[in-house]
């Protein structure tokens, strides 16, 4: 434990540059909008013409992508044989040995990252972090002084071992994004090299590829303002931290990702239905961030063989979600009136993820996987004043309140 942490201690990289954000996940955010981030400069026609040769080059790749893909499908189909066919091993393993995974938007212990760094890590993958530069000092402190220790204990009796944090701003995509105010930010003096494109730079340095990429990150800097209330600039933000950082990550560390890789963000049900509270433009955000899945499967998959996919959680009492205000009436929404009536744990995301991972889900790609306790699939909230009780839930009645 002590090596581990003072090697993760040693690989922090560290400079002097800052910026106007704080902490909290859904929080806060740059004041100042990065246009750049969120509109391409370039005009329709342009774009068009500059799409072309992507496109001829995903057409001609697709014989040599369909031989790989036979050849995975292969190899999946060899998980199932070496347990089944032996006998020797009962259940499906989810067997991740080999595989490194870079996971941004972890700070604490208490959120769906830590989660997923959790289950690929009992599943055998190494796991890097990408942290958000104004928490990263908390976060190396913690780690330092043993604070997570306990949730770093995984089912098999071996501790989470994380190979390298980097520090991280996803919302800024190369140097020449950072705008003066940031870089005079004391919160971000001491770290170095935290764009996107820098951290997939010395990730490539360091480790030379990766195979699974998760985004688990968000901030809405107005998320507790009505979307009428909303102003452009926390609109534009919370896009632009939110959903193109996924874009982004995605983009910069493509060249880096082996083929048959894997990329995973989370999502949240207020992309699609209505929920009064999420606001400042961060349902949008991740409507857009649910539509960004789709097309980013097709053209990372014809490029790289690269599958993604996003995970719709449901509440959680994590740092990110205790700003928003109200997570502890969401969790009880949920258990009231979702099909299982039971909390969601960070753990029920994080071993969703290794599955997504793992050879196991081969043909799983574009998609929104709800790991919610079903609750995206009602129509209506059982436990309203509205509704009589001996129509609301046929069986199990004892169990929902009053
Ligand atoms: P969390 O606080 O553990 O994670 C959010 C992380 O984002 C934090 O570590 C924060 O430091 C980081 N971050 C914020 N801005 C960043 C930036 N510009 N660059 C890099 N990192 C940045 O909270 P969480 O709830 O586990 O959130 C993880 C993901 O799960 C988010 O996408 C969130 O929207 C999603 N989600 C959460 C819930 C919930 O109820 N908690 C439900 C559905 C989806």
């Amino acid at each position: 434990m002590a090596a581990s942490l003072s090697n993760m201690q040693a690989a922090m990289t560290r400079t002097t540059v800052s910026a106007t954000q704080t902490a909290a996940g859904v929080t806060s955010s740059p004041s100042k909008v990065r246009l750049s981030a969120v509109v391409p400069a370039t005009s329709n026609s342009r774009l068009h013409t500059s799409l072309l040769p992507n496109f001829v080059a995903l057409r001609t790749d697709v014989r040599t992508v369909s031989r790989r893909g036979a050849r995975e499908s292969r190899n999946a189909g060899k998980v199932f044989a070496s347990v089944n066919g032996t006998g020797s091993s009962p259940g499906l393993p989810i067997d991740l040995r080999g595989k490194r995974a870079f996971i941004a938007g972890v700070a604490d212990d208490r959120g769906f990252g830590w989660a997923i760094a959790k289950a690929l890590s009992a599943a055998g993958a190494e796991i890097l972090l990408g942290t958000w530069v104004p928490a990263l000092n908390i976060f190396e402190t913690n780690l330092q002084r043993g604070k997570f220790d306990e949730s770093r204990m995984l089912p098999n009796g071996g501790m989470l071992e994380i190979a390298k944090v980097y520090p991280l701003d996803a919302v800024f995509d190369t140097p020449e994004d950072i705008p003066d105010d940031v870089k005079n930010n004391k919160r971000y003096a001491g770290s170095s090299k935290w764009t996107v494109q820098e951290v997939a730079e010395a990730v490539k340095a360091d480790y030379g590829s990766i195979d699974i990429l998760v985004h688990s990150l968000a901030n809405g800097p107005e998320v507790t303002k009505p979307l009428l209330e909303t102003s452009r600039g926390g609109y534009l933000a919370a896009i632009s931290a939110s959903s193109y950082s996924y874009v982004s990550l995605l983009k910069y560390f493509l060249p880096i990702m082996n083929h048959g890789g894997v990329s995973l963000s989370l999502t949240y049900l207020a992309s699609e239905r209505i929920i009064p509270g999420y606001g400042g433009g961060m349902s949008s955000a991740k409507a857009a961030l649910e539509s960004d899945t789709r097309v980013l499967a097709f053209e990372a998959g014809r490029k790289h063989g690269i599958r993604v996919n996003t995970i719709s959680a449901g509440p959680l009492g994590s740092r990110a979600a205790k700003a928003i205000g109200f997570i502890d009436d969401m969790i009880n929404y949920s258990c009231a009136n979702a099909p299982l009536q039971q909390e969601l744990k960070s753990d029920n995301v994080g071993n969703t993820a290794a599955f997504l991972a793992s050879p196991l889900a081969s043909a799983i790609t574009g998609t929104v996987i709800y790991v919610d306790n079903g609750l995206h699939a009602m129509g209506l909230a059982v436990d309203s004043p509205c509704v009589a009780k001996a129509a609301s839930a046929p069986s199990e009645m004892s169990n929902v309140p009053a």
